[in-house]
């Protein structure tokens, strides 16, 4: 029986569940750098447009002094975030620079770039994250371009306890990170949550989303229902348009997410094409020295 009452329903909100929960794998890249390896493996291939996300922690120097040396990219974009120590990056198109903590650099590889990712020091702590975003096929040859922010250039939106650093994408309250990737939309929050505290934010329908607990313990609330999501772990994030997290001892957690674009990926190495023959070609082209 209809009632009064219903003559305003309210609009239908739905809290993304956890739907997969991947605890982070060690991994060598480069020259021997010792990773985390969260995305990009086995457990989870790809989370288009999201291809790879490692995470490199450790104040051991030689897990990390060997560094990427000269490497190509082609056909997708790369994120590097720092927490601690510093990454000097230099490229064969005359980029270079200093990744220093809390900094991001976003490069776009486009049609082709190499460069060098190397710490910045022989001791201490270095911290940081690198996630590979695909490029759609309009844009893969594009060409290669730097975004470079330091620490103070990225936005902080505080909430009771809770700290938004708006790196790519904008929050409900307006915070927008100086990034903003046309086709993929793509949002990259550095999320820190005091003890006791809650985080809701509205999350696009369309979006594939994860979230990777660095620190603390962090869970995800859906539907009444807790998932405890503990440090060095990922959570693939269902469908949904609402994102609620809360914390019992506090947390520090990326929410990286993208709208898929929903073509083919052929992967070969540093290079992340539409068909194998694309790759073939970057390889090629690389050889030959026309990056
Ligand atoms: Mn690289």
């Amino acid at each position: 029986m209809l009632t009064s009452s219903h003559r305003q329903a309210p609009p239908i909100s739905h809290h993304r569940a956890v739907t997969q929960i991947i605890p982070g794998l060690p991994a060598a890249d480069g020259a021997g750098v010792r990773l985390t390896r969260f995305l990009g493996t086995a457990a989870l291939p790809i989370l288009d447009p999201l291809l790879l996300l490692d995470m490199m922690h450790s104040d051991q120097p030689q897990d990390y002094v060997a560094g990427f040396p000269n490497h190509p990219h082609r056909g997708f974009e790369t994120v590097t975030y720092v927490l601690a120590g510093k990454v000097r990056h230099e490229d064969n198109k005359g980029h270079r620079g200093v990744i220093e903590p809390g900094g991001v650099q976003w490069m776009t590889a486009g049609r082709g770039i190499v460069h060098s990712e190397m710490p910045e020091q022989t001791d201490g702590l270095l911290w940081g994250f690198q996630l590979w975003l695909n490029l759609p096929a309009a844009e893969k040859m594009t060409a290669p371009k730097y975004q470079e922010f330091d620490a103070s250039e990225i936005p902080e939106e505080g909430r009771d306890g809770v700290t938004v650093r708006a790196i790519a994408g904008r929050t409900s309250q307006g915070t927008t990170g100086p990034i903003q990737p046309a086709a993929t939309e793509a949002i990259y929050w550095d999320l820190i949550l005091e003890a006791g505290q809650t985080f809701t934010e509205s999350l696009p329908l369309t979006h594939n989303a994860f979230l990777v607990v660095y620190e603390g313990e962090v869970t995800v609330q859906a539907e009444g229902q807790g998932q405890a999501i503990s440090t060095g772990t990922l959570a693939v994030l269902g469908a949904g348009d609402r994102l609620e997290l809360s914390t019992a001892k506090g947390g520090r957690a990326l929410l990286i997410a993208g709208k898929p674009l929903n073509e083919p990926v052929a992967h070969g190495g540093p290079f992340v094409m539409n068909t194998q023959a694309e790759v073939l070609q970057a390889q090629r082209d690389f050889l030959a020295g026309r990056f």
